[in-house]
Order: C-alpha cells, then structure tokens, then sequence
C-alpha cells in the first residue's frame, strides 16, 4: 500500500508527498525525523512533520539564504550558522574564498549525521572543510553565550514550533546582534508571509527595534507551499540591501562561484516587495 505524509504545518491547508522509500525515521532527542525518496523531489527531510530539504528544490534556499547576505558584505570572513544540519547553507558559504571560518550550532546531531549519510550531496564535503565548525548546542545559548564577532550570521532554522521557536524571539536577534561586527548582518528563515504573515511581521518588528534597518526579501521555494518565502534581513548599515546590479555583479563575478538560482540581477530584485508583504512589515 502506498504511504503519503502529510505535511502539518498548517491547521488548514496541507501538501502530501508519496513516500516512494523510507531511509530513516526516529524520534531524536529533540524532534521527529524522517528521510524518504519521492519521486518527484528525490530525497526529502521532514522534521516535525514539516518539509526541511528536498534535493531538488534545496539550491534555491540555499543559494538565496547565503548568497544575498555574503555578496552585500564583499568580503565576508567569518560567518555564524544558525540550524543548517544538513550542511546546505554551509556548502555555499564556504565557496566564498574571503571565508576564514564558518561555524555551525546546531542543536541535534542526529540531523547532521543523518544528513551526512543520506544527503551527502547537500553538505558536498563542507564538514570536512578545515575551515568548518561544528557547534551541538541550542543557537539561543551559543549567541547569548559567545565572545566571538561574525560578519555575517544565518539563522537556518525549523519554523517557530519545537526547539525553533527561541530563534524568532527578541532576545536572540539581540544577542545576533551583539555577536555581529560593526555593519555585520543577520539573515534568518521568516516562513511563507501568504501563509505565516505574523511570524514576518513579529521579526521585522524586533529588528528595527534593534538594529538601524530591518526587512526581508523574497524567494520562490516549490516545497514551502503558499507562495513565496521571506528571508528576514537586519543590519546596522542601511545601505546594505540597497546595492545596485552594477556593484553585487562586479562582487559576484570576482568570486567566481557558479549558482543555478542566485544571479545579481535576482539579488537586487528579491527586495522589492508586493504590496501584501509590505504591508506586513510597514
Ligand atoms: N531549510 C529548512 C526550512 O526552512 O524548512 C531548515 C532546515 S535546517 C535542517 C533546520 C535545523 O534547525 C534543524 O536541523 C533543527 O534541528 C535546527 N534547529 C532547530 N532549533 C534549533 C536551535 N534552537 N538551535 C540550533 N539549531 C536548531
């Protein structure tokens, strides 16, 4: 018989994906995970009921996530991962050659090491890069906790149920903002704002609240149903999200990295946003 999960993010609206194979499905100290191959997606990641990864769509977070805060920076040198256990977030970054370490906090190491095992192509040897940290620790505690200065942290993180939800609290975009250098910048996973709209609006709220500008950008992810999904964008220096194509692309192009999602002309457009998400967060 054939087995679909049903993804139960939302009280009201749901998407199933056919479980073609099982690969692996426990219970870990901090939540419920499940691998499977879909035909369609390739392997898939579910936590808590809620699509984490797919092969086939995970470029796009991944790119969008990593690339939009890095080429903003130039030359970023030390980046802070927040969540990210399969390693996605940490490959792209780790293809900008300013990169001197990229530490990842990730609260359950059962997501790591399965990801290794079944998503090796996701993390394509980013743990094994000597640049590479590896933190098991809650990311709350890490950033309250650490005398580190980062130039850029990237909170990849489940959606605010479960051991997520401390990392969309005022206190921890506080503590980002203590652990980020001067005009450094914090870029986080916000949901999908047609499906999660206050969750965008509670973040954006506290970032300008604590930093000098605050905002979000925008990318189409087919797995994260609803429309597109919001990246929350938060730094001191405001003119930071407002480069134009000109400078991201004589950035981007020095760096010599290849993107499937990502181009400068994307970066510039992923801010300009639709009436209904600006309205969320005015
Ligand atoms: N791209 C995904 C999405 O938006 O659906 C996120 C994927 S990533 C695998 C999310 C990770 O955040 C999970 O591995 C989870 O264990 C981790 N995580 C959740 N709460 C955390 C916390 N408080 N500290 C550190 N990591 C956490």
């Amino acid at each position: 018989m054939e087995r679909w999960i049903d993804e139960t993010l939302y009280p009201s609206w749901r998407q199933r994906l056919r479980v073609d194979r099982v690969l692996f499905e426990d219970r870990t100290d901090h939540q419920h995970l499940v691998i499977f191959e879909n035909e369609t997606l390739g392997r898939v990641m579910t936590l808590d009921g809620v699509v984490q990864v797919t092969l086939a769509d995970e470029f796009i977070y991944h790119e969008m996530m990593t690339h939009v805060p890095l080429v903003a920076l130039g030359e970023a040198r030390r980046v802070l991962v927040i969540g990210g256990g399969d390693g996605g977030i940490l490959r792209e970054v780790l293809k900008h050659g300013s990169i001197e370490r990229a530490t990842l906090c990730e609260i359950d190491r059962t997501v790591v090491d399965m990801a290794l095992r079944h998503f090796p192509e996701v993390s394509a040897g980013a743990f094994e890069d000597r640049r590479t940290e590896v933190v098991i620790a809650d990311g709350l505690k890490f950033v309250a906790e650490t005398s580190e200065r980062f130039d850029a942290i990237i909170v990849d993180s489940t959606d605010p149920i479960g051991p997520g939800a401390v990392l969309f609290t005022k206190g921890f975009y506080a503590d980002c903002h203590r652990a980020l250098r001067p005009g450094g910048v914090l870029v986080t996973q916000n949901g999908v704002p047609f499906m999660q709209g206050a969750e965008l609006t509670q973040s954006v709220t506290y970032f300008r609240e604590i930093f000098a500008d605050g905002s979000a950008y925008l990318a189409t992810i087919p797995t994260y149903v609803g429309g597109p999904m919001a990246m929350g964008f938060a730094s001191d220096d405001t003119g930071l999200r407002k480069l134009d194509v000109a400078t991201l692309s004589a950035r981007f192009s020095g760096t010599g990295i290849g993107t499937r999602y990502y181009s400068p002309e994307v970066h510039a457009a992923a801010f300009a946003l639709p009436g209904y998400v600006q309205k969320l967060i005015a």
